[in-house]
């Protein structure tokens, strides 16, 4: 009240103060998106130790990524005054980690014990496949990653599983078994093997347990709508009969379904907590009111529901603006010059977001921000030359290119498996260092001399004839085929495409979408002396080598859909809103999955603060091959009112840096061409016009010629005409 101002409370609506103040017990906030649920639990935690008198000892807060739970913590600590190191802020897997090093001896485990990330779970997978006869190919690596991580996530070890007579099943039990023993004579713990480990912990040493219960008097979990089964387990346990548990969620948003969520922890949560309270905020305050109607409708679509209303007092802003393109990269350049054009209005790039739906869209909108020098950042994800497949791909083209790489040599040299182990790996190391060779030539040498056993020698001399193969077949192809050749005949295409999963299957699409980026590469004119080949390569080298804009810097964020939850930016466009694109193909298919799509779609939209973009191409060159595709269904379920069309006006004129936007103008200034236009050329022949790029004389257009590849030219030198 205005009598007694109460900062911590006064920026709370009734509700959320009612939320902030509630009375011991158990609770959950169920509310949509931006309508301040993980502010209420923030200010919980303040209100606690301020006026509670609580001690930060007594509180557990777990957020979903490491980002949330640094940023909480930065949230309480300027409510509070002071510092909160000794609060437990994390996520799960975080916080699990923290108690494992506690009581590493009870828990069984050395106390240097190490975490094995996702890379070295693969890698040993594999070394256990090897060890107990099995082939890679029947049983993919991934396969029983996959296997292993589900059934802990589902707190069960190889005791609790029974696999009857299927002999597929007492394989991967078998698989599992033996990953799980080599982990515990090595000390390694997995991601999932954190959560299960510490809650046995509180099972088998109910003293522990005790503890625990008795210091965490609150317990508060944010997007809970995305707990899997041992995590729910794990707060239960924690829990106990005496803890006061928080949990806030948004069941409209649960989009880790394929990762073993569960939306019904949620219901699951009411009854076994009796007595819980629930209170829905309904007020939005993050989105203006076109936004969140926009969003509201959308997601009215699914059936499966728990059925919330959200409103908002602000103004109706902007309306979502949609953005035809005629292909990939001309969708790219829009946002580019929208993010210019914001920042030439006094904006900043941070307020911008780009959200895709998978990983290897980022390509295309990574090379218009270059182009434009506009600083980026991939959050929670590399960016695409640094990823792990394209990396792979690219350090067999740089042996073709060059024997002597001896990175290259070795990140491929036993990538796919081929029976090169590191006792021969340091054979060959020590003739090299020796030597003075390249471990290229060591191999030859070693061969030569025949130095080493026989499984080695073979494995060796298959890998250098398959490089000289490799070599001698793309001699003679453009980049773009050579590319292919190499991702095919290297077996790194079938290597990822047997990973079972979502990794497996974005690997293999960003392996694809190397190829189109070797087929639409030019050779800039300062690389004149160089193979194509060579000047691909130091362009891929440069572009990951770039480094991210730092922390401190300005930057557009990038992220996929899924990273982007809990988040808000003023401005947000969401890219490849197509058919088959957005939602997937796959969810498409599967029908089930349909509704985690729509789910996705509403978590984008609503990070939206002030203005969103949502923009698809007619035409995009996307894994390896062009598809046309239609705008995407959820684009059609989004009432007209809310929603302006654009269509490029692709008439620039000097006078005007900036773009103007029009449905009917499709030619551009004084060359007498437009988009989708057939030209010919006097030496590649007839093609399309895709795209275009500058004013006046500078002006360049981009001709897909048929049968000749994709060229740019520049229009006032290139003798194009009407074909
Ligand atoms: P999501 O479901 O996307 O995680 P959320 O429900 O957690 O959203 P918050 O991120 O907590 O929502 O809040 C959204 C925005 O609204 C934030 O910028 C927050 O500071 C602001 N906000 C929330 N409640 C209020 C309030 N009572 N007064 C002013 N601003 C508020
Ligand atoms: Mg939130």
């Amino acid at each position: 009240t205005a009598a007694n101002p109460h900062p911590l409370l006064d920026s709370l609506n009734d509700k959320q103060r009612a939320a902030v103040e509630s009375a011991p017990g158990s609770l959950l906030v169920l509310a949509g998106a931006g309508s301040g649920k993980t502010r209420v639990l923030t200010h919980r935690i303040a209100w606690l130790l301020n006026d509670q008198g609580e001690s930060p000892f007594a509180i557990l807060a777990v957020t979903f990524t490491n980002k949330a739970a640094a940023e909480m913590r930065g949230r309480i600590e300027s409510l509070v005054g002071g510092p909160m190191n000794r609060m437990w802020i994390g996520t799960f897997h975080g916080l699990a980690h923290r108690l494992l090093r506690a009581h590493h001896q009870e828990a069984g485990l050395p106390e240097g014990f190490q975490i094995l990330d996702a890379d070295d779970q693969y890698r040993m997978i594999r070394r256990i496949l090897k060890s107990l006869d099995l082939d890679e190919k029947r049983w993919p690596p991934r396969q029983a990653m996959g296997y292993i991580n589900a059934k802990k996530d589902d707190g069960l070890r190889p005791k609790h599983i029974d696999a009857g007579h299927h002999p597929m099943e007492q394989t991967l039990l078998r698989i599992y078994t033996t990953y799980q023993e080599a982990c515990d004579r090595a000390g390694l713990v997995d991601f999932a093997e954190l959560l299960l480990r510490a809650h046995e912990l509180w099972l088998n040493h109910p003293h522990i347990l005790a503890h625990y219960q008795g210091r965490f008097r609150h317990l508060l979990v944010d997007e809970f709508q995305d707990t899997n089964a041992i995590q729910y387990a794990w707060i239960r346990l924690l829990a106990g009969n005496t803890s006061n548990v928080m949990i806030v969620g948004d069941d409209d948003q649960s989009i880790y379904g394929w990762r073993g969520a569960k939306v019904e922890n949620l219901s699951k949560f009411l009854d076994d907590f009796p007595g819980s309270q629930v209170i829905r905020l309904e007020q939005n305050y993050r989105s203006t009111g076109n936004i969140l109607a926009a969003s509201n409708t959308l997601i009215a679509n699914n059936a499966e529901r728990m059925g919330k209303e959200l409103w908002t007092e602000g103004r109706d802003g902007e309306l979502i603006s949609i953005f035809q393109a005629f292909n990939e990269l001309e969708e790219a350049r829009f946002i580019v010059s929208r993010i210019r054009q914001h920042l030439e209005q006094g904006g900043a790039l941070s307020d911008c977001a780009v959200l895709y739906r998978s990983n290897a869209q980022s390509r295309v909108l990574e090379e218009a921000l270059l182009h434009q020098q506009v600083a980026y950042r991939i959050y929670g994800g590399l960016r695409f030359f640094e990823r792990q497949e394209i990396k792979d791909a690219l350090a067999y083209m740089r042996l073709v290119a060059n024997r002597g790489d001896d990175a290259a040599f070795e990140r491929v040299v036993n990538t796919p498996a081929r029976g090169i182990g590191d006792r021969t790996l340091d054979i060959l190391r020590t003739t090299a260092r020796q030597h003075g060779l390249s471990l290229w030539r060591a191999c030859q040498q070693l061969l030569n001399e025949k130095a080493l056993s026989g499984r080695a020698a073979n494995a060796v001399r298959g890998f250098l004839s398959l490089v000289e193969e490799l070599e001698e077949d793309t001699r003679d192809l453009s980049l773009k085929l050579a590319a292919d050749q190499v991702i095919q005949h290297s077996g790194l295409k079938s290597m990822y495409e047997q990973e079972k999963g979502e990794k497996g299957q974005a690997r293999v699409e960003n392996l694809q979408e190397l190829v189109t980026a070797a087929g639409t590469f030019e050779k800039p004119e300062e690389a004149d002396e160089m193979s194509e080949l060579n000047a691909f390569l130091a362009h891929a080298a440069l572009e990951a080598g770039e480094n991210q804009a730092s922390d401190s810097e300005d930057a557009v964020q990038m992220m996929t859909l899924h990273s982007a939850k809990g988040l808000e930016f003023p401005l947000v466009f969401i890219c490849g809103v197509e058919e088959g694109m957005f939602p997937s193909q796959k969810a498409v298919e599967e029908g089930d999955r349909l509704e985690e799509e729509r789910r996705l779609c509403y978590v984008g939209m609503t990070r939206a603060m002030e203005k969103l973009y949502l923009t698809y191409a007619e035409s995009r060159r996307i894994y390896g091959r062009e598809t046309f595709a239609k705008a995407s269904r959820f684009l059609s379920e989004i009432p007209e009112q809310y929603l302006e069309q654009i269509r490029p006006q692709t008439q620039v004129s000097q006078a005007q840096s900036v773009n103007r936007f029009s449905r009917t103008q499709e030619s551009f200034d004084n060359t007498g061409f437009k988009l989708g236009q057939r030209v010919r050329h006097p030496k590649f022949g007839d093609g399309v016009i895709i795209n275009y790029e500058g004013t006046g004389p500078q002006s360049r257009v981009q001709v897909a010629f048929d049968g000749q590849g994709i060229k740019w030219l520049v229009v006032a030198y290139a003798r194009l005409q009407p074909a």
